[in-house]
Parts: structure tokens; sequence; C-alpha cells
């Protein structure tokens, strides 16, 4: 599969019960690890304290074993390493391509509203608070990035490396795309302090993971990422975006969806081969 030796990570947030979607989402990363030699690592992605629920984390690990799954200890937890993500948003402000925000949702949709009106897909930040310095930063405000003197600050000729079977290859990235997708992304978060898209780059770096196996529901992301990497000076590690597990209807899989939950579907007997069977094969195109 891999020429060197792999090392990936299963990263759930302990929001809810990990179900069909996560089982295929860990043994793809299992998968790739062990037939390279590698190794797959467990990240506990709980840096949403409001949503986080330690019942939920006990879950994980359960469920994961039942997989027959195992992982390094101690496990990193992301609620652990919250000095470290706020060294990391101090550097970019530094960098200069950060910015205090007050903006309430409530404001960005009217200042959003009428270029806006009727259209599908995302709906970047309007860019009302940049240019205030940092200096002028409130304890209420959270921090965006200025996408724009982020891509100037790391220079032209970024790209990104896919070895997932979906859009296999090497591709630029895209400021247009960058700026239609995500915009000015929020990095500190008011409620929080920090934004998943920064915990994740320095998580990423410090496990030494050089496969980022995940939902390609986060395919629109990675660009973001890769740059964060540039600005940080952090390593380069490939990706591999896998496809969704999805309902009947189509529908991808959220946490609230019980039926499809390991928990339930052990209760009702289903072994841990019935699982690899429901998600189908990890590594092979769909
Ligand atoms: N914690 C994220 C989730 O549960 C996964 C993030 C990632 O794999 O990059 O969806």
């Amino acid at each position: 599969m891999t020429a060197t030796p792999a090392r990936t990570r299963f990263a759930p947030s302990p929001t809810g019960r990990l179900h069909l979607g996560h089982a295929f989402s860990a043994l793809t990363a299992w998968d790739l690890a062990r037939t390279s030699g590698g190794e797959c690592l467990l990240r506990i992605e709980d840096i949403d304290t409001t949503r986080s629920r330690a019942e939920y984390e006990a879950g994980i690990y359960e469920d994961l074993a039942w997989l027959g799954l195992d992982w390094p200890r101690p496990v990193l937890r992301q609620s652990e390493r919250l000095p470290r993500y706020s060294a990391a948003l101090d550097r970019l402000g530094v960098l200069g391509v950060t910015y205090p925000c007050s903006c309430t949702r409530a404001e960005i949709r009217a200042a959003l509203a009428a270029p806006q009106e009727g259209a599908a897909g995302p709906t970047p930040y309007p860019g009302t608070c940049r240019g205030r310095p940092m200096s002028d930063r409130r304890p209420e405000d959270a921090i965006r990035l200025d996408l724009g003197r982020a891509l100037e600050n790391a220079g032209p000729g970024l790209d990104f490396t896919e070895t997932g079977p979906l859009h296999p290859g090497t591709h630029p990235l895209d400021p247009a795309a960058l700026r239609a997708w995500l915009g000015d992304v929020i990095l500190g978060r008011r409620d929080i302090g920090i934004a998943y898209h920064l915990a994740v780059v320095i998580d990423d770096a410090e496990q030494e993971i050089t496969h980022v196996v995940r939902g390609v529901d986060l395919w629109e992301a990675t660009p973001l990422h890769r740059l964060l990497q540039a600005l940080l000076g952090l390593p380069e590690p490939v990706w591999h975006h896998h496809r969704l597990i999805r309902d009947e209807a189509g529908k991808r899989l959220a946490k609230r969806d019980d039926a499809r939950a390991l928990a339930t579907l052990r209760a009702e007997g289903a072994t841990p081969d019935d699982i690899r069977r429901l998600v189908g094969p990890t590594l092979a195109p769909a």
C-alpha cells in the first residue's frame, strides 16, 4: 500500500456514541497503518468542553477495543493542551495574520443578507473586523485568520498531497476556493479559546502523523490546514480522505443517529466482522 510505515490517527470528539461512520474511519486509519508496518494513534478531540462528555470518551475506548483495535497509551486529549494551542495562536498574531473579531452571528448574517440571498453553500465571514490590530483584542473577541495576509505570508507554490482513492494526486492551494469555502475562519473561539483547525494541525505535527486519515467531509478544510502548517513551520503530512458512510436515504450519519451506533448494533448481536461487512472495504476504491 504505502512504501514507508504510515503513522495515522483516529481523532473522534466525545460528543456522542461512535457510529458506523466512525467505525469506517477508524478501520481505515488502522488498516493503512498496519498494511504499511506503521501504527495508528487515538486522539480524543475534546476541546469543545461544552459538548464533550466523559461517558462518551469511555464509549470510544469500549467500541474501538470491541472492534479489535489497539493504540499506544496514554492517548492525547486536546483538553489538556490549551496552553500549547494558545501559544500557536500568539505566534500567528506575531506574524500579523490574525485579527480580533467582535461580530455576533446576527451581525454577520445581516452583513451577508443582501449579496448572499438564496445562495447555496458556505457563507464566509464578510471581513467587518479585518484590519483591527491584535493589540485591540478584548476578552470577548474571537480571533480570525486574515486569509489574504496568511496566503501572502506563506508565499506561492503551496500544495498538498492526497493518497486516498477519491481525489488522488498533488493539489495546488487555490486561494479562490479557500476564500469561497472558508474565508477568514475563526482560530480562537470566544467560548472555548481555540478552534478545531488550529488544534488539529498542532497535534498532527507533534504526534508525527504521516498520513491524516479522515472523512471527505473535511476535504475543503485541508488547504487551510496546509496553510496553517506552512505559517507555523510544521512538517507536511499527506492526506487520505475516505468516503462517508450514509444511511438508506443517502444522508451522512450523525452522532444522534442512534440506530447505527456501534453500541446499539453490538447489543443487537452484531460482531466486529459484521461491522466490517456493513462498512465495506477500507483501502480499495469504493
Ligand atoms: N474530531 C474530528 C471529528 O470527530 C476529526 C478531525 C480530523 O480527523 O481531522 O470529526
